[in-house]
């Protein structure tokens, strides 16, 4: 039943966060389409006008970026690859929706007015677009952990001046910021994170040495884009997501932990200075964290699925093994290390995976590209966490040109 611009069922409360209207920067990938699907479930439950888009945007895939216009109507689409303006344009002709092309027009997609932006892009390419939303203080709903990874400080900095928010989309960390009690953080005395383990939790370090990229992004319980499956089965992922923690709650290094728990259904457990500990539970959807992105402050519905805990029957818990996942503990060293490291980890960590997925490198290579990366640069950096865009940018190319030349050496060794 309609009542006006929403269902009756929305409750007055909702208006402004319905009314929100939302940019999705990579609304192809796997965290694209599923905002897109919180989004449609709002408008089929809410009325027709929740969440009006502003931009979708995407790196290659006309066809599907073409139909998800189509249907869910944003002012303006961009896609990344200038060379596909044209099919792009003619994908959309009479459709009355404007078409932009290039890195650039990427960027701008995030200037233009939105309430919210969701930065679903993966990789260091998010960063100038994220920082563009974050600058003009827009919402950021953050799924791109490596631009926070990246440019730590860069984004720390936009944050205090904008005065805008950033949610967080990451599983863990929308648990965490559903869990911290910001008033009294100096009673928090430990953020936990849990890491499923990945498709090798249990496999022995020599069988890892023949996986394939095949084996390496089929993960056990979350469905996502290739790049951030490689991260989860080196455990990397929950490494950046140190990281990301760190940034985004400020807290010390040493008030950061990790915790396997192969069930993903605990997302994130937060210790307090009484012996409470608060845990976040919900099935392993993504949709959840998007959902809770896209309604904060209040809570809206979503098509995720439920959480059926005697279905589930037992939890378990262990330490992570950071002989067996050196990336892991390459990662945590960064985060101790602070200022320069974490944007050549990052940088590094790309390279090696896109390398492991074309097939030049081997699993445990990752590792060792990362590594030899870093060693490189410690030698070369002096330490400061880059404060500018540019610096950014600058470090993360250097980092990338070095880890490239230890990816051809190592291929150079394999052939
Ligand atoms: P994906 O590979 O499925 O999608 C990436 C999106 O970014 C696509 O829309 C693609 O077109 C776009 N893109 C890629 N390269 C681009 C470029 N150079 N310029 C502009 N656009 C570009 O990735 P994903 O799994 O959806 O992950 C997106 C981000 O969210 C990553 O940073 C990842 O770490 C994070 N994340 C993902 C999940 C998940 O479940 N998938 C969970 C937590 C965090
Ligand atoms: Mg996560």
């Amino acid at each position: 039943m309609k009542n006006g611009f929403f269902a009756t069922g929305a409750g007055i409360h909702l208006l402004p966060v319905l009314g929100r209207r939302v940019s999705v920067l990579g609304s192809t990938g796997s965290i694209g389409t599923a905002t897109l699907d919180v989004i449609r479930f709002a408008r089929e439950h809410y009325g027709p006008n929740a969440f009006p888009l502003q931009a979708l945007t995407a790196q290659k895939n006309v066809g599907l970026l073409a139909s998800q216009a189509r249907e869910m109507r944003p002012e303006v689409v961009v896609i990344a690859d200038s060379s596909l303006k044209q099919a792009l344009a003619d994908a959309l002709a009479g459709s009355g929706i404007e078409v932009l092309a290039g890195n650039e027009a990427v960027i701008e997609a995030a200037q233009r007015p939105s309430e919210m932006v969701v930065s679903a892009i993966v990789g260091a390419a998010g960063l100038a677009p994220t920082l563009a939303a974050a600058k003009r203080g827009a919402i950021v709903a953050l799924a791109n952990k490596e631009c926070v990874v990246a440019a730590g400080e860069v984004f720390r900095q936009a944050a205090a001046d904008s005065r805008g928010v950033l949610i967080p989309v990451d599983s863990e960390h929308s648990a965490a910021f559903q869990l911290l009690d910001f008033a009294q953080t100096q009673a928090i005395e430990k953020i936990t994170l849990t890491a499923s383990g990945g498709p090798f939790r249990t496999w022995p370090a020599e069988r890892m040495a023949a996986v394939t990229p095949e084996q390496a992004v089929r993960h056990p319980n979350w469905s996502m884009g290739a790049k951030i499956s490689v991260d989860s089965a080196t455990l990397m992922n929950k490494g950046l997501e140190l990281i990301e923690a760190h940034v985004l709650f400020g807290l010390s290094p040493q008030k950061l932990d990790v915790i396997v728990h192969a069930q993903s259904v605990i997302h994130c457990l937060v210790s307090y200075a009484d012996g409470s500990v608060l845990a976040h539970l919900s099935a392993p959807d993504m949709k959840t964290p998007i959902a809770h992105a896209l309604g904060w402050p209040h809570r809206i519905g979503s098509p995720a699925r439920t959480l059926n805990l005697a279905e589930l029957g037992q939890m378990t818990f262990e330490d992570p093994d950071y002989d067996r996942f050196p990336c892991l503990r390459i990662a945590r060293t960064c985060l101790h290390a602070g200022g320069d490291a974490p944007t050549i980890l990052n940088a590094a960590n790309e390279v090696a995976v896109e390398s492991f997925l074309n097939r030049r490198i081997g699993f445990l290579g990752i590792a060792q590209i990362v590594e030899q990366t870093l060693e490189a640069f410690e030698r070369l950096s002096n330490g400061q966490a880059p404060a500018t865009l540019e610096d950014v940018l600058e470090l993360d190319s250097a980092a990338r040109a070095k880890a490239r030349e230890f990816t051809g050496q190592a291929a150079g060794r394999a052939a």
